[in-house]
């Protein structure tokens, strides 16, 4: 990798634009079409889209509630998050819903060989507020080096960070998915889309009975090109992919947002992107636990890549996964039922 300051061509997704224009108006509802109740709460620095059939008003007073709550534990960003507040302090006692994520964080951690890590925010850190420039290789170097979940310890009942940054941005968004998906299996509705932008949880039918269609993104289109649709109910998904927040520099290099703890350099595993899907999901499972898995496990595959250690990580989680390379499309066989190709010139075969 260059180690000089290039002068880049900064394209970012339009999260972080839309974002801005969305936190202004933060809650926002409407009947949708075919009698759906939509609802979108901006939370997280995302926005959470919910689609429900045939719940009350309660529900989404709920829901609002909950990503508020979560927001104030988990966000990446809000100086006054317990989270940001650790980070900034370096050592102390944590509240349960802290823990509980770290628990899942460090289970994924340990489970991934490392390959997802939560404690390597300062690494993080240093690409966002890169500004479209590629760090330096010594800055990289050191960040890396006082980076690693594997130096925090708990003593006497409060978390030492030892220097360590956390960053739950790989994880957080899908456990907020899975706990709203959660309340909707728990209310009257007869089905729902839970959406936040790389989570997705889903319950029930549309009204006509049929599942829902998911697409699959185009990495290489605007963001609304599919190639191809996953027919799905009663689960949560998680995708990430090299097109959600990148630059590219002048010499034609992808610059993505997710790490490979290895290098400190954007994971390089010729994945463009890679959706993680829970097996069936109820009322009676932990779904602030599913969604939470499914997220931190498609940062994870992501790093890995499609081989031997990312099936086993997969299958070990009782996961399935589609895989989206330049031109080729690998699901694992609890898939191939609910994958349709669309005209998108991608070829599909089974991820073994
Ligand atoms: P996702 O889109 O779920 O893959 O999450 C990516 C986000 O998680 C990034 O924007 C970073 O904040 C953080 N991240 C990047 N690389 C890693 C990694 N290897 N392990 C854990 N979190 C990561
Ligand atoms: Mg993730």
């Amino acid at each position: 990798m260059s180690r000089s300051k290039l002068r880049l061509t900064v394209k970012r997704l339009w999260a972080s634009a839309l974002a801005a224009v969305i936190a202004a108006a933060s809650f926002s509802s409407c009947e949708g079409a075919g009698g759906a109740q939509k609802r979108t709460v901006f939370a997280m620095d995302t926005l959470f889209e919910q689609t429900v059939w045939g719940a009350s008003e309660d529900l989404f007073t709920k829901t609002a509630g909950l990503l508020s709550q979560l927001e104030t534990v988990y966000s990446h960003t809000d100086p006054d998050s317990e989270l940001y507040l650790l980070n900034e302090a370096g050592n102390g006692k944590i509240s349960d819903d802290l823990k509980r994520l770290l628990d899942i964080a460090a289970e994924v951690y340990e489970a991934s060989d490392g390959a997802f890590d939560p404690g390597l925010g300062l690494v993080t850190q240093l690409w966002e507020r890169s500004e479209g420039a590629v760090p330096s290789e010594d800055d990289i170097t050191a960040a890396l080096a006082a980076s690693g979940y594997g130096k925090v310890s708990f003593e006497n009942g409060e978390i030492h960070l030892n220097g360590v940054r956390l960053n739950l941005g790989g994880i957080a968004k899908g456990a907020a998915a899975g706990q709203l998906l959660y309340e909707c299996i728990c209310s009257e509705a007869s089905g729902g889309i839970i959406s936040c932008s790389s989570s997705i949880g889903l319950t029930g039918t549309k009204p006509d009975k049929s599942k829902f269609k998911i697409g699959v993104r185009d990495p290489d289109g605007d963001g609304n090109e599919y190639i191809a649709t996953l027919e799905l109910s009663d689960c949560i998904l998680s995708t990430s992919g090299d097109y959600e927040r990148y630059f590219i520099s002048q010499d034609n290099v992808r610059y993505h947002h997710i790490i490979d703890p290895a290098t400190g350099y954007p994971a390089q595993s010729g994945l463009r992107s890679v959706t993680v899907v829970s097996s069936g999901v109820s009322g009676d499972d932990d779904l602030f636990y599913t969604g939470a898995v499914t997220d931190a496990l498609s940062t994870a595959v992501f790093v890995m890549g499609l081989g031997e250690p990312s099936l086993k990580l997969l299958e070990d989680f009782s996961m399935e996964a589609v895989f989206v390379f330049d031109g080729e499309i690998y699901v694992t066989d609890g898939l191939e039922d609910s994958i349709i190709l669309t005209d998108g010139g991608y070829s599909l075969k089974t991820a073994e």
